[in-house]
């Protein structure tokens, strides 16, 4: 079983004394966690929870007027992001050069802080039951504000689905953005695993930018996905970019980084569709093949120069991801494979040759056995052949490239 986990974000709708109930829980909120936060601060960073409930529990039931759920959910809070603190200080040590001109690494602790970490925009933790809960039949939803209920109503766009399957709802966090209300609930799911003996289909999975995704399956079916429009949005970008960075003024570049965010977010909502179709036509039991591409110096062959940019592998490591998560709602996979020789091996007799592939054509032509093949389909047979050997045991399929013995 694998648990899967979500996050829906309903709409509140407050009236004007709600809200205040609202913010004056936040802020009470705060100011309990900074209390906490001083603790640790005056006990040498003493993070263990049991701990801190002994010290301070009592005394903040007595003086605040959260309730026993939040109480503790102000320790949670706060010793988590002491503990991220404490990470992030190990993973950055302080370092100096000495007289010798030689850098020196010092490794540093929560000891290190000046004053105890300020906490200026907690969210306050509402555990399920106790704090919030569904009413008349799931129409108004119940929240607990500083020792009072009060109802009122919300929207669940675009999260329906989840109410009426078996998702179980957790912790939910009261946000506040732009003027309005939201609830961030935690949901999970218990779900079977991919199980490789389940005979699953394999898909291979090429990403390219002439096709964004090619993909061969193990029944010998190949799906194009046209890459060709957002190669043309990419065009333009980059055009009102270069525009953008040669004006060089305080105005321009805002103008810059406001279409930068544009830019990502339509990549992100490409790669959402994409993984949300891919998922879609395979359905369950599917093991999806896809090169890793960590620690690839990309390719850049295959680009139009003007497009060589790193935004390349950002957006394909988001689709994995998306791909991932989606996959595995539904009892299918994600494998990851060498990507070495992909687009160079004859899929038929297995020779493996770089001029065989003709950049210009977007054709493969094996010399051997003149199998002839579109090279983006070529590199998805490939992708999907490792992701057979991985069905079958192997580890880490890779494709060796023999020398021939004459
Ligand atoms: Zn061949």
């Amino acid at each position: 079983m694998v648990k899967l986990g979500r996050t829906i974000k309903l709409r509140l709708y407050p009236d004007t004394n709600q809200a205040e109930q609202f913010l004056a829980m936040r802020q009470e909120y705060q100011r309990v966690a900074n209390i906490v936060s001083q603790w640790i601060f005056d006990h040498e960073f003493q993070l263990s929870w049991l701990k801190i409930n002994h010290q301070l529990y009592k005394k903040l039931r007595q003086e605040s007027s959260l309730n026993s759920q939040m109480v503790q959910s102000v320790f949670r809070t706060v010793v988590a992001r002491y503990k991220t603190v404490q990470e992030l200080m190990k993973q950055h040590p302080y370092r100096y050069k000495n007289e010798e001109k030689k850098w020196v690494q010092v490794p540093r602790n929560l000891d290190w802080l000046v004053k105890p970490i300020q906490f200026r925009r907690p969210q306050a933790d509402l555990v399920r039951q106790s704090n919030y809960s569904f009413v008349d039949k799931m129409r108004q939803i119940s929240i607990t504000t500083l020792g009072k209920r009060t109802k009122l109503a919300f929207t669940d766009k675009g999260f329906e689905k989840y109410f009426t399957g078996d998702w179980k709802l957790g912790t939910a966090k009261l946000v506040h953005n732009r003027g309005k209300w939201f609830l961030h609930i935690g949901i999970t799911k218990e779900v079977s695993d991919f199980d490789a003996k389940d005979n699953p289909t394999v898909v291979g999975i090429d990403r390219g930018l002439r096709f964004l995704v090619t993909a061969f399956d193990s029944k010998g079916k190949t799906l194009f996905f046209d890459g060709q429009k957002i190669l043309l949005r990419r065009k333009g970008f980059l055009e009102i970019r270069r525009q953008l960075q040669s004006k060089g003024t305080k105005s321009a570049k805002k103008k810059l980084k406001r279409l930068a965010q544009r830019e990502n977010r339509w990549m992100t909502d490409v790669n959402h569709w994409l993984a949300k179709t891919l998922v879609a036509v395979y359905g369950s039991h599917t093991l999806f093949v896809l090169e890793d591409l960590t620690n690839v110096t990309f390719n850049t062959d295959d680009l139009p120069k003007s497009l060589r940019n790193s935004h390349r592998s950002w957006a394909f490591f988001q689709l994995e991801s998306f791909l991932t998560y989606k996959a595995q709602a539904i009892q299918s996979a994600v494998v990851k494979v060498n990507p070495a020789f992909t687009s160079q091996r004859c899929p038929k007799c297995g020779l493996v040759e770089k001029t065989n592939r003709h950049h210009e054509t977007h054709e493969y032509w094996c010399t051997q056995c003149q199998y002839r093949c579109n090279d983006d389909r070529l590199g998805a047979m490939n992708i999907e052949m490792l992701g057979q050997d991985w069905l079958n045991g192997v580890k880490h399929p890779k494709i060796k490239k023999l020398t021939t013995a004459g």
